[in-house]
């Protein structure tokens, strides 16, 4: 192993921090043995940080309309291919008595922007979830509303929201969204997360075309601005019906080694293992907890509808975790000797 990056795989175990150079010198010229010492680092890390251990958060994929047209993903608005549903208050409500049987306390709605859901509904929701279990933590991702929308959601109880921002460098942003959309816009929604007291997560995508090593390496430094509880990494994956399809996916060690990359620079997040990791790997769970990861996603999402929200080639679906894998999952992990926390720990504050 080249002994420079060692040596910076060292330093930032121990101090948290590198350079934007040192991390575009350690993702561009990675080998096996630096991804596997910097995995080794990051599973120690969250085991010393994270005492609860592995936590579960049951999704709850709301709407598969979206106003937006993000050219990487395959619910925009102008896709023709994509099935479009929108669930009923009572089928989410349902979601989520089938998680909380199962012992989840941890729920993540989820859906395109779709302004069908006015702010009275999701109030409604979240009041009612709330009704059905003193014992429940809550994260939004309902993209970018006004701040006065997300207040009201807060004071409804909810806990959390995750926003994810792509990057932060506003040239990529631009090849990656219509010029509509606004990365100023997207930045100023966590500020203003964070300021109204969410737990707030983010994340970007690994692997977009025109995405290179710089723009990876350069996201610790606004992560660092940023601080936020929770951190997700997509992997791209070229989905049908948008201008990207015919695109390369992106490449799966390359996500496992930014989580780790990631899990050693920010030691005490929260980070979900993504759904778009399952997809492509089967292993997608365990190899994410064994970057770094501390979160799994439990689909609660009606069988019907799941296949419609994630808008990818047929032999993409397969790994993702449903409730009814749950007692599967736990095995593997336990297998692998990964402590699982007790069903009824919450995402917090660390
Ligand atoms: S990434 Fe989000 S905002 Fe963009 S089109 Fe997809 S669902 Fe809509």
């Amino acid at each position: 192993m080249n002994e420079g990056l060692q040596e910076y795989a060292k330093r930032l175990r121990e101090t948290g921090q590198l350079e934007g150079a040192a991390y575009a010198e350690m993702i561009r010229f990675r080998d096996a043995q630096l991804m596997e010492l910097v995995s080794q680092y990051a599973v120690q890390t969250r085991l010393d940080q994270a005492a609860q251990g592995i936590q579960w958060m049951g999704t709850i994929d709301l709407s598969s309309y979206c106003k937006n047209d993000c050219y990487y993903c395959g619910l925009r608005r102008d896709n023709r291919f994509a099935e479009r549903y929108r669930m009923s208050l009572d089928t989410v409500l349902d979601c989520c008595e089938r998680g909380l049987e199962q012992g989840i306390t941890n729920f993540l709605l989820q859906g395109g922007e779709d302004l069908w859901y006015t702010p009275d509904r999701i109030t409604e929701m979240i009041r009612k979830m709330k009704k059905m279990s003193g014992d429940m933590t809550i994260f939004l991702s309902l993209g970018e509303r006004s701040r006065a929308v997300y207040q009201t959601w807060k004071q409804a109880g909810a806990d959390g929201y995750l926003l994810c921002y792509q990057t932060s460098d506003d040239r990529f942003y631009r090849r990656l969204h219509p010029a509509k959309m606004s990365l100023l816009r997207r930045k100023q929604c966590l500020w203003e997360l964070k300021e109204i007291g969410y737990l707030v997560g983010t994340g970007l995508m690994v692997g977009t075309p025109y995405q290179r090593v710089t723009n990876l390496a350069d996201e610790f430094a606004f992560l660092r601005q940023l601080t936020p509880d929770m951190m997700i990494l997509e992997i791209f994956l070229a989905s049908e019906g948008t201008p990207f399809e015919k695109e390369r996916n992106g490449v799966l060690d390359l996500t496992y080694f930014m989580m780790s990359l990631l899990r050693l620079s920010f030691p005490k997040i929260y980070m979900p293992v993504a759904q778009t990791v399952e997809m492509l790997d089967r292993n997608g769970i365990v190899q994410g907890i064994g970057a770094g990861a501390d979160i799994i996603p439990v689909d609660l999402t009606p069988p019907e509808q799941r296949s419609q929200y994630h808008c990818y080639h047929r032999h993409m679906m397969r790994g993702k975790t449903g409730i009814e894998d749950i007692l599967q999952f736990q095995k593997n992990i336990q297998e692998e000797q990964y402590a699982i926390a007790g069903m009824h720990e919450h995402i917090c504050r660390r």
